[in-house]
Order: C-alpha cells, then structure tokens, then sequence
C-alpha cells in the first residue's frame, strides 16, 4: 500500500484519497496488532485528517458534536490516547494539537515542519536526525526515550505570498 506523500500538500491535491489512505492504513495496522478500531476511534482519526493542519481535542469535540452525538471530553482523549500508542497520530506539544501520521506502520520519532502561517504540518521522518541526537545524549550519559522535534516556518506557498525572511 502507497503511504501518503511526504511532499508539502499544496492545496490543490486529492485530500480525499489522503483520508482514504489513512484510514485503510489503520485498519490493516489494527487488524495485524491485534488492536480494535472502534467506530469512535476511526470516526477521530477521520476528523484529525480532515486536513493537513493539526486539530485541538476541543476542535474534535466540536466536529463530533457536529455528528449529532453527544461525546464527552474524556471519550476523546482516550481515542486520542489509542491513536497515539498505535502510531496513528502525533501529538504536537507546542500548538497542543493532533496531527495524523502519514507513515504509521513503525513506531517512530518525528520532526515537524510546522507553517507559521497556515498552520499546515509536514513530518518528515529522518532517522539521521534522531540518530544525532541519541548520540549526542548519550555522550553526556543521557538515554533518550522520546523525541519530537517541532520546527516553526513557512510553507512554500505562504513564503511566496509573503515571505517572513
Ligand atoms: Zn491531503
Ligand atoms: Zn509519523
Ligand atoms: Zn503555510
């Protein structure tokens, strides 16, 4: 299965097989891990990639409410939570937001490229990167477990509309 393109979306791209991909995508990783995807979990994954911005739990609970549901706050989170065990969504801790993986099928680090302006988020998934940084940590005795790296910028199209440098 073709994992969604890494390139930057631009806006006139089929969003429509990106959600496509990224469903089908979780339902074979659930289906070979053993993990259920409940319709609520599938229903907030959907919702998180509605677009290639980062969405706020409050933001989920508002597209969710919008289905006619009543889902309370902690329903949410615990999808959310699932999501990100599974590797499914990332959690972007400088916007406090939720973003899908594009390449969900290992566990990974991810860096982030994250527009200033249009808050549009491209991962890229470089082990080079973290590999620096484990080994930087480990020359000073430290064991990195975690890392998310969240680089701030513009996009190619709001840099050509109106660029900050
Ligand atoms: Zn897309
Ligand atoms: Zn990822
Ligand atoms: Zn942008």
């Amino acid at each position: 299965m073709n994992a969604i393109s890494k390139s930057l979306p631009n806006s006139s791209h089929d969003h429509a097989s990106c959600i496509q991909k990224a469903l089908a995508m979780a339902e074979n990783i659930c289906r070979q891990r053993g993990l259920r995807l409940t319709k609520i979990r599938r229903r907030v994954l959907q919702l998180v990639w509605n677009s290639h911005k980062p969405v706020g739990a409050y933001e989920l609970l508002e597209l969710l409410s919008a289905d006619g549901q009543r889902v309370a706050p902690p329903t949410v989170y615990r999808a959310l939570g699932f999501l990100i065990e599974a590797d499914l969504v990332h959690r972007l801790d400088s916007l406090n937001a939720f973003i899908g993986c594009p390449d969900p099928h290992s566990s990974h680090v991810g860096q982030f490229l994250i527009c200033r302006d249009c808050r549009s988020v491209v991962e890229l998934e470089d082990s080079d990167i973290s590999d620096v940084v484990d080994s930087k940590a480990a020359a000073l005795g430290f064991s990195a477990i975690r890392q998310t790296l969240e680089i701030q910028g513009q996009c190619p199209d709001c840099h050509s509309a109106s660029p900050l440098n």
